[in-house]
């Protein structure tokens, strides 16, 4: 998937595009690639294609705010690679959901009336996944297993008993619609409607599955494997295109949105990419300097703090945060050192102490020098 183009430069638009820009752009790639305008032309196919799928993305605000905080990370049909099939990515014209038909019929020119028994797209599901911290900075391949409605392994989904195939509909013809005339005072009138004998779908089953009883779908349990990108944060959501349930009549699966959760570090708080830590030193540490060993979320660094270091001082150890969903570069790790007072101390440390405190006493008490005095 590194290849793969940015949405954005496929359609043309800045990144900060309406959706009306985004749509127009759309509509003028989408005609000019159009596979039935230019029959025969592969590059054009693909690109339409390339068209397509980048419009379905930014076209529709939910999944463009994903694709802007994951990249195509967000919709890799790879991160389900193992699964139940199905997620091949963009599944062509069949995944026209939402504001896609509005758009074709407008430019296509009428004459395709809307089939209330067609194809129907499956529903999105949601699911939640519990990560470790580390899981979520690094990435991790999970498996995860639901329930849905997915293809009837049966009878391949076209819900005819094994062996058997769906009949045409002779009442059709296997369109699935029939045209029926009307008269009014108008006029007479032609109405396509979804022919009542296969209710629209165009076969008719005889023999139905036993499995599925004849609905081609059916409820299963299914494992899939699903990548969790390193970098994402706790409450982000992966799709898995065309994982959620599957269609009916033809249409095409829903998606599978997994809602990513994980648990704080005990030491480490995130913030973005950034993690920061607080790390206690000793009173001699700070006093004295050190080679601090630093933990990082995945090993240590050396950190050489000087000498005369406050409490609460912050230091930035570049690249040791967490990697970026969308970049190679990671996050810094953010050091707020805490000098420890020790709590018990031997007479010969509070003798040592006191001769110390001696040797190094200002001039004026703090309350003198508040007090002016
Ligand atoms: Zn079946
Ligand atoms: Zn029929």
């Amino acid at each position: 998937m590194a290849d793969k183009k940015d949405y954005y430069d496929v359609l043309g638009v800045k990144k900060d595009a309406t959706g009306e820009e985004i749509k127009k752009a759309y509509r003028k790639l989408a005609k000019q690639h159009h596979p039935d305008v230019k029959s025969e032309d592969n590059a054009s196919a693909e690109k339409f294609h390339e068209v397509s799928e980048a419009y379905e993305v930014l076209g529709d605000d939910k999944k463009r705010s994903q694709y802007d905080q994951f990249g195509h990370a967000a919709f890799d049909p790879a991160a389900g690679a193992g699964g139940g099939g199905g997620a091949g990515g963009f599944g062509g014209f069949g995944d026209f959901s939402g504001g896609f038909g509005d758009i074709f019929d407008s430019f296509f020119g009428g004459g395709t009336s809307q089939r209330r028994n067609g194809p129907i797209r499956g529903a999105d599901l949601r699911m939640e996944l519990r990560i470790t911290f580390e899981e979520a900075a690094f990435g991790v391949a999970k498996e995860v297993r639901l329930n849905k409605d997915a293809t009837c392994e049966t009878c391949g989904g076209n819900g005819a008993k094994k062996g058997t195939q769906p009949k045409t509909c002779s009442h059709c013809g296997g369109s699935g619609q029939i045209r029926q005339q009307s008269q009014s005072v108008f006029g007479n009138f032609v109405n396509v409607v979804d022919c009542p004998s296969c209710g629209g779908r165009g076969t008719i089953i005889t023999d139905p599955c036993h499995d599925c009883n004849g609905k081609g779908i059916k409820r299963q349990q299914k494992t899939m494997k699903v990548k969790v990108p390193a970098g994402i944060d706790s409450g982000q959501i992966i799709t898995l295109r065309g994982e959620g349930s599957a269609g009916q009549r033809g249409g095409p699966a829903g998606d599978l949105q997994i809602h990513i959760r994980f648990p704080a570090h005990k030491f480490f708080k995130r913030d973005g990419y950034d993690l920061h830590l607080e790390m206690p030193v000793t009173f001699m540490e700070a006093a004295l300097g050190a080679e601090l060993m630093i933990p990082t979320l995945d090993g240590k660094a050396k950190y050489k703090m000087s000498s005369g270091t406050q409490t609460g001082t912050v230091f930035r150890l570049k690249d040791k945060g967490i990697q970026n969903l969308r970049s190679i570069r990671k996050g810094s790790l953010y050091v707020r050192v805490v000098v420890e007072i020790p709590r018990k101390l031997s007479d010969k440390q509070k003798t040592l102490i006191k001769e110390f405190d001696g040797l190094g006493k200002p001039k004026k008490s703090f309350y003198n020098r508040v007090k002016g005095k």
